[in-house]
């Protein structure tokens, strides 16, 4: 790993760590309030395959909403240009689970990033597949290098037994005809596919594929289409940070993508891919510390895409 980028990451992990953190762990999911708050991690990976990480870089977490990129990743592969008819590519301007939208634009989810976009690419994966849940697994697997990668029963079991608010936008969209499947399995399938459990390290490894034009950092292996790559990029740039992607962009300048666990992957095509991860968040649901380490990588590095 170039040294620059070493001291890069040292620089703004410390300037990060002397700010008051404002932010809050969520507790809609109670499971998610368990978790120590003070974690701190962050970790980068380069498209040479190196990396280098500081703080609770090694620790497992829910990733949460940054499933959702890897939901897409293989609903798209397999159902192509087609997946557009179901969901739109447009920023909601939303908190995540918020059910405004969804009469306006008759259950045509905004993007497959807030709640209903990612339930309705749950609903694609369920028709496609004969084991959606068994599947999605197996593909993370293989993309992640972690071959015991799981699911959290307790965090889904917790986030299930709470989900009015996603069951609430499951019904509703059924109700205009763009969910296929019974709603409780698909449910079922998006609390399962929200749980899955990564670090930092693994986490900006994972996402190197995104910076690789669609294939997998280790081997090569093409994942998706180099097209397909730079419009999911396009999503996160545009989409990944609710009603806060606008101030991402304009504050860090690369597509990412956060998840209510209070991880954050964002990568820079060409370059690397880094995540974050501070569960105390902001109030539009994103790490409040994360946000700011982010903002710091990019100032310092001037390795945006802008
Ligand atoms: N599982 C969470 C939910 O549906 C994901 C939200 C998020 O990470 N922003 O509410």
């Amino acid at each position: 790993m170039d040294s620059t980028y070493k001291s890069i990451i040292e620089t703004a992990y410390k300037q990060t760590n002397l700010l008051e953190n404002k932010g809050k762990v969520a507790t809609y999911i109670p499971e998610l309030a368990n978790v120590d708050d003070s974690m701190f991690g962050v970790h980068i990976t380069t498209l040479d395959g190196t990396g280098f990480g500081m703080g609770n870089n090694l620790q497992k977490f829910s990733i949460q909403s940054i499933a959702k990129v890897l939901s897409l990743t293989l609903a798209y592969k397999i159902l192509g240009e087609k997946i557009w008819t179901r969901i739109d590519v447009e920023p909601s301007g939303t908190k995540f689970d918020s059910l405004l939208l969804l009469e306006t634009y008759h259950g045509i989810p905004r993007n497959p990033f807030i709640n209903y976009g990612a339930i309705v690419i749950c609903d694609i994966l369920l028709s496609l597949l004969d084991d959606a849940r068994e599947e999605f697994r197996e593909f993370v697997r293989d993309l992640s290098d972690i071959p015991d990668l799981n699911y959290s029963d307790k965090i889904a079991d917790s986030e299930k037994a709470h989900g009015y608010r996603n069951t609430a936008l499951c019904n509703f969209i059924k109700s205009f005809g763009n969910i296929e499947n019974e709603p409780a399995a698909v449910l079922d399938f998006y609390f399962d596919m929200c749980s899955l459990e990564m670090n930092c390290q693994q986490l900006s490894k994972t996402f190197t594929f995104l910076a690789n034009g669609g294939h997998k950092l280790l081997d090569n292996k093409k994942i998706i289409s180099k097209s397909k790559s730079k419009r999911i990029n396009a999503l996160m740039l545009t989409c990944g940070f609710y009603d806060e992607s606008g101030e991402f962009a304009f504050k860090v300048g690369l597509p990412g993508k956060s998840g209510v666990g209070g991880g954050i992957v964002a990568l820079y095509p060409g370059n690397y891919a880094i995540a974050v991860w501070s569960p105390r968040l902001n109030p539009n649901g994103n790490s409040f510390k994360g946000m700011k380490l982010l903002e710091n990588v990019t100032t310092h590095s001037e390795l945006s895409i802008f």
